[in-house]
């Protein structure tokens, strides 16, 4: 496929450029300010920040590319618009807040023990460059928890992503946790949505757990 990375240079789309390349993708990359050239492109990733996101999704959907967005930080308005955006271009637009497969079974595990005990908190640690908190896979597993679950964000040098949902009951604790060591870690769920984006219904498709 020809691909376009917003986000060319950014810590993720760096490393995307290499590897869907490497996976036998025809990669372009753009960053912020320069021209967008959308001719012959399959599909858009993007990996920008939460301000820039939806100008480019909104170019690219204009434009009937399909886009795979991982940014966080759009809210609920922001994923009502893109599911706008998407039917009314009869394209499709998938955001996953997580695209490593670790985060998605943590998730999953979260949202099971989440039934058996009473209290819950999460603590999510990210880089301090992120500019997002509390972190979107956060916002996530508290969803699938349900219930009042507190988040604490954490963001310090050093730090790539990682979570840690704790779990309280009587006399006993369970810690799920999830560390993602390298920013390749998000390659396989971006490759993934790549492969499957064209063949999702028109609109928003919210969520890697939806591809597996
Ligand atoms: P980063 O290193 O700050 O990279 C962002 C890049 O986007 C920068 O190179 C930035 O350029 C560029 N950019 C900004 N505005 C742009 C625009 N309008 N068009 C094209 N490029 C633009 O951040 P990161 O760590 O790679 O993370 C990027 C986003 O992905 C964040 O929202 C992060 O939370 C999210 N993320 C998601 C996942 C997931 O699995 N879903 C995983 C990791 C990160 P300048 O520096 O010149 O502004």
């Amino acid at each position: 496929m020809r691909v376009l990375i917003f986000g060319r240079e950014g810590k993720v789309g760096a490393v995307l450029m290499q590897a869907l390349a490497a996976a036998g993708h025809d990669v372009r990359g753009v960053e912020a300010g320069e021209p967008l050239d959308l001719e012959g492109i399959d599909a858009a990733v993007d990996f920008t920040t939460p301000t820039a996101v939806l100008g480019n999704a909104t170019a690219t959907l204009a434009a009937g590319v399909p886009c795979v967005i991982g940014t966080t930080g759009l809210g609920d308005d922001d994923l009502a618009q893109l599911d706008r955006q998407a039917r009314e271009t009869t394209t499709q637009c998938f955001v996953a807040a997580n695209f490593a497969l670790g985060a998605v079974l943590m998730m999953r595990f979260a949202a099971e023990a989440s039934r058996s005990f009473p209290r819950a908190e999460i603590i999510e640690l990210h880089a301090d460059t992120k500019l997002d908190a509390p972190s979107g896979t956060a916002k996530a597993t508290a969803a699938g928890m349900g219930g009042d679950v507190t988040i604490h964000s954490v963001r310090l040098p050093g730090l790539i992503a990682h979570q840690e949902v704790i779990l309280g009951g009587l006399g006993e604790t369970l810690t799920i946790r999830h560390d993602t060591t390298s920013r390749e870690a998000f390659v396989p769920g971006v490759l993934l949505a790549l492969d499957r984006v064209r063949g999702l219904p028109h609109g928003l498709t919210v969520g890697l757990d939806a591809l597996l």
